[in-house]
């Protein structure tokens, strides 16, 4: 009791002397009154796939998933706006149309209740491409063009290919106009999911051995293939025994360009649709610079042209402590200079084991430590409520709840 009335003693005391300045500062903010802060607040954010788990089915009236979607503390959603040939808005490009998404109409109603709309756009993913056009399956160093799960990767040095899906990328951001374009598959094949963390750097698979490739290399890197090599494993060890650097410069040009191209297209539709592009979840330490040598991705070069880069750091699927979300979101926030957003797994993604709510606490934290702009959770099916779902879904919900920028008071 004593305690508490000599403290506030000491409060009234502060109250009388600072009343008199407290009453000119008011005075002073409001000659001197400021335009609100511009910066947008973080992206508290999640990725959800309409066409997946029976999202679509689930959710017929997208007011009721969005307002779902800012009860569990989300900002922003991220969702795919075409898989293959198949598009989920009205375009002209794309072949086909899942008749029951409409996300023209998910967008507007997003932009109501003032949630952030990312487009997900798959680029050097798209197995119906694939099925017509077998000159787009990529070959690695040892002339293999199996795939190894379900990702079926095209080969990105096509031009017919990139016009293609530039067109769409363009189509997009006319006629939906989202918040934030967010180029996926964005990158030589590799699957960054499925690879052991103490696997060997060189053991890795280098894509793209096609003919279309080298072709291109050769010319870009004013090198000629000795005719006696006559197999794509002889001519793989050539250019990476001998020309590895070249190797590397043309695999990041070809990526980097075509994020130049999108950026510049897109920005020219609408100076203020954000780009983003994911990028693999590797350190350059990480198999000996394997972002660049492996997946093509030159996070320097890239951040010329993009406002966010979004690593997707499921860390507990590729064997890395929490920790690590923030060692690689400070890493590629020094080498780009942009935003970073990282991507977290909020549950158990193949068989690594569940992620428990301590753990994903942890991961958050380290997501949305500074120089963070945010975080994207994967993904929506596991977050939202669902009867069946375990309690400690419930739990680590709360804990991204409470992690949102507006958490407390929404
Ligand atoms: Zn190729």
């Amino acid at each position: 009791m004593l305690m508490e009335s000599m403290q506030s003693a000491k409060l009234n005391s502060f109250w009388r002397r600072s009343a008199g300045w407290l009453v000119l500062a008011l005075l002073g903010g409001v000659i001197q009154a400021k335009p609100p802060e511009s910066r947008p607040s973080p992206i508290h954010g999640v990725k959800l796939y309409l066409n997946q788990d029976d999202l679509q089915a689930k959710y017929p009236d997208y007011g009721k998933l969005l307002d779902e979607l800012g009860d569990a503390g989300v900002n922003a959603v991220f969702t795919t706006f075409f898989e293959g040939k198949k598009a989920f808005y009205d375009s002209r490009i794309l072949p086909q149309r899942d008749s029951a998404i409409d996300l023209l109409k998910f967008r507007a109603e997003a932009q109501r209740k003032k949630i952030q709309v990312g487009a997900i756009c798959h680029i050097f993913y798209d197995a119906d491409t694939l099925k017509d056009r077998p000159d787009l399956v990529v070959v690695d160093q040892h002339g293999d063009a199996t795939y190894a799960n379900w990702q079926q990767f095209v080969c990105p040095s096509d031009p017919a290919y990139r016009a293609y899906k530039l067109g769409i990328v363009q189509e997009i951001a006319r006629t939906i106009r989202p918040d934030i374009l967010s180029l996926d598959f964005m990158r030589f094949p590799t699957t960054w999911e499925i690879i052991p963390a103490n696997t060997k750097a060189d053991e890795l698979r280098n894509f793209c051995f096609c003919a279309r490739c080298l072709t291109q290399f050769e010319k870009q890197a004013g090198l000629k293939l000795p005719t006696e090599l006559d197999t794509t494993p002889k001519k793989a060890q050539w250019i990476l025994k001998g020309h590895a650097q070249a190797w590397e410069r043309w695999k990041t040009g070809t990526i980097t360009t075509f994020v130049a191209a999108a950026s510049k297209a897109v920005k020219a539709i609408d100076p203020k649709i954000k780009i983003s592009v994911h990028v693999v979840p590797w350190t350059q330490a990480t198999f000996d610079r394997g972002i660049t040598r492996i997946a093509g991705q030159d996070v320097k070069a890239l951040g010329k042209h993009v406002d966010y880069l979004s690593p997707m750091l499921y860390h507990k699927l590729i064997g890395q402590p929490t920790a690590y979300i923030h060692t690689l979101t400070a890493e590629l926030q020094r080498q780009s200079g942009k935003g970073i957003l990282p991507s977290l797994q909020f549950a158990q993604v193949e068989a690594e084991g569940e992620v428990s709510p301590a753990e994903f606490k942890e991961a958050l934290g380290y997501a949305l430590q500074a120089p963070s702009s945010g975080t994207l959770l994967y993904h929506w099916s596991e977050l939202r409520l669902d009867p069946t779902a375990p309690p400690l879904r419930m739990e680590k919900r709360m804990i991204f709840k409470a992690g949102a920028p507006f958490g407390k008071t929404r």
